[in-house]
């Protein structure tokens, strides 16, 4: 199961797309702080595991779960607990 789930694993510019579809502004750059080991990272070096209509991010540091996206019938569900601040440019 773990070989399959790091088979799963794509970098956090695998969500550029997405992330920028909800926050309208360009996202891989944004930096994110960790709420559990307090690791700043940008979004493009995070872990993104992506599963039907699912996404997942972890920290690089920790692998606690940052992010949890999911999309259906036209609306999107984003839960951010693991991200304790988001800091990112405005267009
Ligand atoms: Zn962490």
């Amino acid at each position: 199961m773990k070989v399959q789930i790091e088979e799963m694993r794509l970098d956090g510019n695998a969500i550029g797309g997405l992330l920028r579809e909800i926050f309208t502004v360009e996202m891989t750059s944004a930096v994110g702080t960790c709420a559990s080991c307090g690791a700043v990272n940008e979004v493009g070096r995070v872990q993104v595991y992506s599963h039907a209509a699912g996404t997942v991010v972890r920290c690089p540091g920790c692998e606690q779960v940052l992010m949890k996206i999911v999309r259906g019938g036209g609306r999107c569900w984003v839960d951010m607990t693991g991200v304790r601040c988001l800091e990112f440019v405005l267009d």
